[in-house]
């Protein structure tokens, strides 16, 4: 039953009372419970929860009660503080906390009615591609290559929350997104997701990696899912000063617009080298179908593409890197006793951190450090404008663009793990529209080869989602993407 519905047929099933909130919620728990040893898509499943949830949301349909999210079972990537249920970022430094307020985003959801079945595992503190570096362990991609069981990751960081809707763990989730961690791991799980302008969704009580690129999206099985679940998410908040007051449109309505009329750029410089051939056919493949939808398609350059990714890798670790001082021993999180306060600062440290954030903090207060600062923080600064430019140039001359979302499938468990620069070039696409702020999406679009899922990425102007809904659409319609993951609830169980 989970993976029949959508969140919008969901919906409209509990408000037609053909199903319960509490057989829906159910559901996705026999399917946790099932998938969960397999696939390690949670840190935390909260059952109890969800079943009183659940209930509220039953009682409140009786009455004929009820907002865009009653009673819908969904995951929460646990990079969201959730009153009350311990938010680990997946680090050793936060296995004990427990925060006493709910992020806005979370908070919102609530308020729609949302039933939450638990909190979704992530590269430790959304610093990765892959969901291996989480403390509890990695999480598997439900996906596999035609005729062989070798494990594959599911994309990070948000790879739980992307595995879980992937294999019908749950009918939506959240992510965050700092330079791919929703579309990334959306392409990998052959599922949608969305990374909003930054400024749309309010980053209160979300785990803070790099502040000027965070942002929160939604996760689902179709565009329209998506679209409803950032309705949901998206608003302004007087605790966040970088979240946007401009009313939140009907995103669900966008996707219904079509593409006519509308002129899609395609940036040349995202032909990389050493691109797998299927990936550059299924992004022909795209460029067709929406010229067949009545799209113009233009000829575009980004020519501060090639500096993306080291842009990215300076200012995210720097950000990284005073964010991260506040975990201290202190004042939550994690303690290890010592005879000293520096002492107590270190090995408090030295036990919570796991590689990859030790890499990040140490790349971070290198490029910030006093000799340094003009070469590489300031230098970053500025090539960030320049990226963002070509952005905002390309955007006078075009609606969208369209690019892949990743330049390769899934990969196998441990492949890049040796060497962190391999891990980095997989963001190479994702990375410079979150340098500039602009939304993005991922839909499902082919598969390549062995089976496995491939997206394309659509990206528009600051606060136009309602564009990127409606040329994602399209896409979705004219891929009709049918496969199926190999580990899911339908498959035998
Ligand atoms: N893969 C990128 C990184 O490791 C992006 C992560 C993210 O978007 N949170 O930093």
């Amino acid at each position: 039953m989970t993976l029949e519905f959508t969140l919008a047929t969901a919906r409209d099933a509990l408000r037609a009372r053909r199903i319960s909130a509490r057989e829906l919620t159910e559901a996705h728990l026999a399917a946790i419970d099932a998938l969960e040893p397999e696939l390690h898509a949670f840190i935390t499943v909260t059952p109890e929860q969800a079943l009183a949830q659940a209930d509220a949301a039953d009682a409140a349909l009786g009455r004929g009660e009820g907002g865009p999210l009653t009673g819908l079972p969904v995951a929460i990537k646990d990079l969201f503080c959730t009153k009350g249920v311990r938010t680990t970022a997946a680090s050793r430094i936060l296995e004990p906390f427990v925060p006493p307020y709910e992020s806005t985003v979370t908070a919102n959801m609530l308020r729609d009615g949302a039933v939450f079945l638990g909190k979704t595992n992530l590269d430790e503190f959304a610093m990765g591609s892959s969901t291996t570096t989480s403390a509890f362990g990695a999480t598997i991609n439900p996906w596999q290559r035609r005729g062989a069981n070798t494990q594959l990751v599911p994309g990070g960081s948000s790879g739980g929350s992307a595995a879980a809707v992937a294999a019908g763990m749950a009918l939506a989730s959240t992510g965050t997104d700092t330079g791919g961690s929703i579309r990334q791991p959306a392409s990998f799980c052959g599922i949608v997701g969305m990374k909003p302008t930054y400024g749309r969704c309010s980053r209160f009580g979300v785990v803070a990696f790099a502040s000027s690129l965070d942002q929160p999206g939604p996760f689902a099985r179709t565009v329209e899912d998506t679209a409803i679940l950032l309705g949901s998410m998206a608003g302004h908040d007087p605790k966040d000063s970088t979240s946007v007051n401009r009313p939140v449109p009907d995103y669900a309505a966008a996707c219904r617009r079509g593409v006519r009329g509308l002129r899609i750029g395609i940036p040349r410089e995202y032909h990389s080298d050493g691109m797998p051939a299927e990936i550059e056919a299924l992004w022909t493949q795209g460029i067709a179908w929406l010229r067949e939808a009545g799209a113009e398609i233009v000829d575009v350059s980004l020519p501060h593409t090639k500096y993306g990714l080291a842009t990215y890798y300076i200012v995210a670790p720097a950000e990284a890197s005073s964010n991260l001082a506040r975990y201290d021993g202190v004042r939550f999180g994690l303690r290890v006793p010592a005879n000293d306060l520096t002492d107590l600062y270190e090995e408090t440290r030295a036990a919570g951190f796991g590689a990859e954030v030790r890499r990040r903090i140490l790349i971070g207060t290198y490029v910030l450090s006093a000799g340094y600062y003009d070469a590489y923080y300031l230098k970053a600064q500025k090539v960030r404008a320049l990226i963002l430019r070509d952005f905002t140039d390309a955007f006078e001359r075009v609606d969208a663009l369209l690019t892949p979302t990743a330049p390769s499938a899934a990969f196998a468990l441990g492949e890049k793990n040796d060497d962190p620069v391999q891990m980095y070039l997989n963001d190479v696409f994702t990375v410079p529209a979150s340098i500039a702020g602009v939304p993005g999406i991922s839909v499902p679009a082919g598969v390549d080869g062995d089976g496995l899922p491939l997206g394309l990425q659509v990206i528009g102007r600051h606060f136009d989602e309602e564009t990127v809904f409606a040329v994602g659409s399209v896409l979705e319609q004219a891929a009709e993407f049918s496969a199926k993951p190999a580990i899911r609830m339908e498959a035998g169980r």
